[in-house]
């Protein structure tokens, strides 16, 4: 059965229902539907003063194309953990609705490991992403009038930095000229659509922990510079208020079910290249004060999603993991030990073990962070024995234990001993979290520790001009900001080929940008797109309703 068909035969509770097992009075879920909720800023403050639960973080080793259960193997560890009696909520990211039509695959998990309504959560969903796509249009149409007003802020019309978005896989957007047709509509300049997911009032809406925060980070946007380069911000176009209005709603997490309804937190969507790529810090934090265990996920491999979700979002937000689980698949594994995708279906040990290498690095750098772990399986029904005890051989070696996990077929049942794991390493007392580096140090050195510890790149180089631009944001106080690494998931170096566990290698820095609102300063290694395209034949093609109305081709 396809994602689509398990999660049509769900026996959803009312939101409620959902809601009243995390102690949510129903007065204070704003219901949107019967099967989903935002729940209320009011109440959120209300139990700001209560014990933070126990916080699980999911991530991976470098992946297959197909992606490897992380978002999947978080939704079944929730329902594992519900199933061995604990209090357990997830957290998982928003889906972007423009790649939903180029290529198959969702983004509310799998299987029998999947958060409901998914047709809505890939879809329009609450609205979220719609208001954040008008809150950032806003701010663009403001700029744009104030540029054609007089322009008082004495904007080069030559430097403006703010793009436009929309939720859509569109390469015809990436670069246009606007303005043009006459003098009514201002002055001619180059300017380009990136998709929602890569607006800075996303990541910052997933990083903000209040609607006054939201507000200040917004302001403290660079939207635009002067001939002299001194920056204008978004608080000088005056925008920050109403973009907070339009904001308003989209701050209060959205409340959904897995298939075997325990609550879900789904909110917020940002890029995992040019952002930090896990959700908002209000559904992490608000989950932690009603629930026992929260598990979550950070995108891509752990290399930069587990190094981001830590150097970012949990320095910023305060908040202290207790457990990882890495999800390896074996079909991961024989990639990173050479195998090609054509020929993953067919057993080979050797390929598995050699992959392992990929994994082992995984683990001493999850180690670096001071946070206990665990390694999750996610058994595909390719997999044989062996090659399943390859991968767990290869961990036992380590001192790491790996858990065979079939929740993608079985659900929560499926992954309870990974679920008691769990339980025992947040009860063991051992975590200590540390992020890798301090705020002081400066910003290229930040870079080179990532790209040393984690990648294990002998050197990191970058032209004079990208040094001096880091220099300068020292000098401008920007120097405390952690650094948000923009590199291929597929590898540890830039070159998406050259998978398991290299070394000897050298990571060069293309470009360098500054997210003074969300609070970070971005390292572009490659070629990053901050606007899809659609492939040769994209699934919407396919996509459709049937006679009853039901959506079909959606995954
Ligand atoms: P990630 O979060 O790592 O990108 P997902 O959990 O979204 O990955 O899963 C990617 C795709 O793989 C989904 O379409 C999901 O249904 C599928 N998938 C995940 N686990 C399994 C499995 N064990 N067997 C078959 N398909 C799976
Ligand atoms: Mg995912």
């Amino acid at each position: 059965m396809s994602d689509i068909e398990i999660a049509r035969k769900a026996n959803k509770k009312p939101i409620q229902e959902v809601g009243a097992k995390l102690g949510i009075p129903s007065e204070h879920l704003l219901p949107y539907g019967h099967d989903k909720a935002k729940v209320s800023a009011e109440f959120i403050k209300s139990v700001a003063d209560r014990p933070d639960g126990n916080l699980i973080l999911v991530t991976a080793i470098n992946p297959t194309p197909a992606g490897e259960g992380k978002t999947t193997t978080t939704v079944g560890l929730g329902d594992g953990l519900n199933a061995i009696g604990k209090k357990a909520a997830i957290c998982i990211r928003e889906a972007s609705l423009g790649p939903n039509f180029g290529m198959k695959g969702g983004a509310a998990g799998g299987g029998y490991a999947q958060v409901v309504p998914m047709e809505d959560m890939n879809l329009h969903f609450t609205g979220d992403f719609h208001a954040i796509t008008s809150a950032h249009n806003l701010l663009a149409a403001m700029i744009d009038n104030h540029i054609y007003w007089g322009n008082t802020l004495d904007i080069d019309v030559r430097r403006v930095a703010w793009r436009r978005v929309m939720d859509m896989n569109d390469r015809a957007l990436r670069q246009i000229t606007c303005s043009l047709g006459g003098v009514a509509n201002g002055f001619p300049r180059e300017a380009g659509f990136d998709i929602t997911v890569a607006s800075e009032v996303m990541a910052i809406l997933c990083l903000a922990a209040d609607l006054d925060d939201l507000k200040k980070r917004l302001g403290d946007m660079i939207v635009a510079y002067r001939r002299d380069r001194s920056p204008v911000y978004c608080r000088d176009i005056k925008a920050d208020g109403a973009m907070t209005v339009l904001l308003k709603d989209a701050m209060q997490p959205n409340l959904v079910q897995t298939l075997e309804n325990n609550p879900a937190f789904v909110h917020g969507g940002p890029f995992a290249n040019i952002a930090h790529g896990c959700n908002s810090v209000v559904a992490t934090k608000t989950a932690l004060k009603l629930a026992d265990y929260v598990v979550t996920e950070a995108g891509f491999g752990a290399d930069l999603g587990a190094e981001k979700f830590f150097d970012i979002k949990c320095r910023k937000a305060g908040l202290s993991p207790k457990a990882v689980v890495i999800v390896a698949t074996v079909r991961a594994m024989k990639m990173n030990g050479g195998v090609k995708k054509d020929a993953l279906g067919t057993e080979n040990v050797k390929a598995v073990t050699e992959g392992c290498a990929n994994l082992g690095r995984h683990i001493e750098n999850v180690k670096k962070f001071g946070v206990p772990l665990v390694v999750g399986i996610n058994h595909f029904v390719t997999d044989t024995d062996a090659e399943v005890q390859a991968i767990k051989d290869y961990c036992a070696e380590r001192g790491v234990e790996a858990i065979l996990n079939t929740h993608w077929a079985n659900g929560g049942e499926g992954i309870k001993e990974t679920a008691k794991k769990v339980v025992e390493l947040c009860e063991g007392g051992k975590a200590a979290f540390k992020p890798l580096y301090e705020d002081g140090l400066g910003l290229f050195e930040k870079i080179e520790t990532i790209a040393k510890s984690i990648y294990r790149a002998d050197s990191v180089t970058a032209d004079k001009k990208i040094k001096d631009q880091l220099k300068q944001w020292e000098e401008a106080g920007y120097g405390n900001l952690p650094v948000c690494m923009a590199k291929t998931q597929y590898s540890f170096t830039t070159d998406p080929n050259w998978r398991g566990a290299p070394t000897g290698f050298d990571l060069p820095i293309r470009e360098v940008r500054l997210s003074a609102g969300a609070g970070f300063v971005v390292a572009i290694c490659g070629e990053i797109m901050t606007m899809p395209g659609l492939p040769k034949v994209p699934s919407a093609e396919v996509i459709g309703l049937n006679a009853n109305g039901d959506i079909e081709g959606l995954f």
